[in-house]
């Protein structure tokens, strides 16, 4: 299963990523059930743990269960 690393926004400024989400396929319905806007920004799931911005802990907890073999420095 191919993941993608999607962002949340802030409301204020709308453009400015608050927290990265993990993304199962195409879909834009985080790992944690959080819905984020169909044009978020999109980074290969290489990009998590090695960005600016935080990442959702939920997101990284199901994520290290689904992909065990890959390790991720969080
Ligand atoms: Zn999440």
């Amino acid at each position: 299963m191919r993941h993608v690393v999607r962002a949340e926004y802030k409301d204020d400024p709308p453009d400015a990523v608050k927290t990265w989400h993990m993304v199962r396929g195409d879909g834009n319905v985080a790992m944690c059930g959080r819905e984020l806007r169909p044009d978020a920004e999109s980074r290969p799931d290489t990009a998590w743990g090695r960005t600016r911005e935080p990442f959702c802990h939920t997101c990284g907890a199901l994520y290290l269960r689904e992909v065990p073999s890959e390790p991720v420095d969080v």
